[in-house]
């Protein structure tokens, strides 16, 4: 049986810790503060908005919800931002993705100062991250990291691929494995041979936004496998990129959907509210 690596577990570790970092921040007179906006009512990112507000409850983090119609045009959008960006009370800012079409979502990101940019998705963050400099990390993949630290998973000098190239996913999650010194490969839609590629890899991480595509075929015999898909299959049911029942046999440690990256990626955001309050 493969060691099934337990999201929910080491995310509720890191709000706990989160959380005493932010009483000692508060002892010495700093509180923490998070802007999360939406702009309009999609569904789904009113339940992420949702989630993100009940961690900033839980950790003690202040949560300012900003929630725009729809009709909220560009610069209304900016104009809110750099009002954030100058308060000093507020440590994050958080614009909830999608925005509505005709926002320009690559100016809104340009908009946010990069020391309150605690999704990690700005291109000094970016940029940061590349060439190995302090910055904060996007949610997800930092979450991975931290799900293969926190479980004993040796990254340094294993073969990783990582399958999809995302600007907030893959090409990140490729920098960070790089960073802690693994051997990265990046595979995409144009990628020949994607099974040869993937069985190349100790650790295979799947953001390929495919509902179950990766089966055994795709996996060396005890492979660590990290799917970061989340889906709803036909019985509205969450699932992942991988084909669980079939991988979790062959492969030395899996994380299951839900309950594997999913809570990871709030749990760092918490911890992105606190580095930030903490750098000022
Ligand atoms: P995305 O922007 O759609 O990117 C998918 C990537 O997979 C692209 O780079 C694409 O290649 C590649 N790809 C698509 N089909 C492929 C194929 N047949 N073979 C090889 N590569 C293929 O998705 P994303 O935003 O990175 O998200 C990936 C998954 O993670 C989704 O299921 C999403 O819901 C989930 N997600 C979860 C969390 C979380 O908190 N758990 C957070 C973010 C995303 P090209 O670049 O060549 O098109």
């Amino acid at each position: 049986m493969p060691q099934i690596i337990d999201g929910k577990a080491i995310s509720a570790q890191i709000k706990d810790e989160v959380r005493a970092k932010v009483q000692e921040l508060k002892a010495a007179g700093v509180s923490v503060c998070l802007a999360v906006i939406q702009v309009g009512s999609d569904p789904a990112s009113s339940v992420y908005v949702g989630n993100k507000k009940k961690a900033c409850a839980y950790v003690g983090i202040e949560s300012l919800a900003y929630e725009l119609p729809e009709e909220t045009t560009q610069e209304e959008l900016l104009r809110l931002i750099g009002e954030l960006n100058g308060r000093a009370d507020v440590n994050g800012i958080l614009v909830q993705l999608p925005l509505p079409k005709e926002i320009d979502e690559n100016a809104v990101i340009r908009a946010i100062d990069p020391k309150k940019d605690v999704d990690g998705f700005h291109p000094q963050s970016v940029g940061a991250l590349c060439i190995g400099q302090p910055g904060f990390v996007s949610c997800t993949p930092a979450g991975v990291i931290q799900l293969l630290k926190r479980s004993g998973i040796e990254i340094a000098g294993r073969e990783c691929v990582v399958i999809g190239r995302s600007n907030i996913v893959g090409k990140p999650m490729s920098l960070l494995l790089l960073r802690e010194n693994g051997t990265v490969t990046v595979a995409h839609s144009k990628t020949v041979n994607l099974q040869e590629v993937t069985r190349r890899a100790d650790i295979l991480i799947v953001a390929v936004g495919r509902p179950k595509m990766i089966t055994r075929e795709y996996v060396k015999e005890g492979a660590v496998v990290i799917d970061v898909g989340v889906h709803r299959n036909e019985n509205n049911k969450l699932c992942g990129d991988v084909d669980y029942d079939d991988v979790a046999p062959v492969c030395s440690a899996i994380t299951p959907v839900p309950g594997g990256v999913g809570p990871m990626t709030i749990a760092m955001l918490m911890h992105n509210c606190v580095e930030a309050a903490d750098a000022r």
